[in-house]
């Protein structure tokens, strides 16, 4: 389980070699996002024997990239935590640059290996749709919310 009030929780479960479960989490706060937690993760996931191909991701609710405003530094940590490529997942607005956590824990998961088909994003921005706590709308009293992560039996 995980609990989160804007972070992007990138959950993933599959399977390993002998057939028996495997699942993951990562809490991918912006910071975690550019220092690469979901590239980790599933390298973790995989030396430990996860199938990559049998892999299925969600990204859970988070804060979007309609209302994720960020600081140059942000833009600046990224390029050199994730590389140049890293410049597609902000977008500059009027009113400021935004950082699109969503597309940047998707790259990570499809350059990863995933295929697009095993990849589902919520797409519900924390920010701006009120059924969710929000640290950047609430700020720090904001409850948290959980996901998560089981197995149904067959
Ligand atoms: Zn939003």
């Amino acid at each position: 389980m995980g609990r989160s009030a804007d972070c992007p929780l990138v959950l993933l479960a599959g399977s390993r070699v002998d057939g028996s479960p495997i699942w993951g989490l990562a809490h991918a706060s912006w910071r975690s996002t550019v220092q690469g937690i979901t590239t980790r993760l599933l390298k973790d996931m995989t030396a430990a024997g996860a199938l990559s191909d049998d892999l299925s991701a969600l990204i859970a609710p988070s804060a979007g990239p309609c209302c994720y405003e960020v600081g140059r530094d942000v833009y600046a940590a990224a390029l050199e935590g994730i590389g140049p490529h890293a410049a597609d997942f902000f977008i500059e607005k009027d009113s400021g640059l935004f950082f699109d956590l969503w597309t940047a824990n998707r790259d990570a998961l499809l350059r990863g290996g995933l295929p697009p088909s095993s990849i589902r994003l919520d797409g519900r921005c924390t920010i701006c749709d009120a059924d969710f706590p929000s640290y950047r709308r609430e700020g720090a009293e904001a409850a948290r919310f959980g996901v998560v992560l089981g197995r149904r039996r067959p």
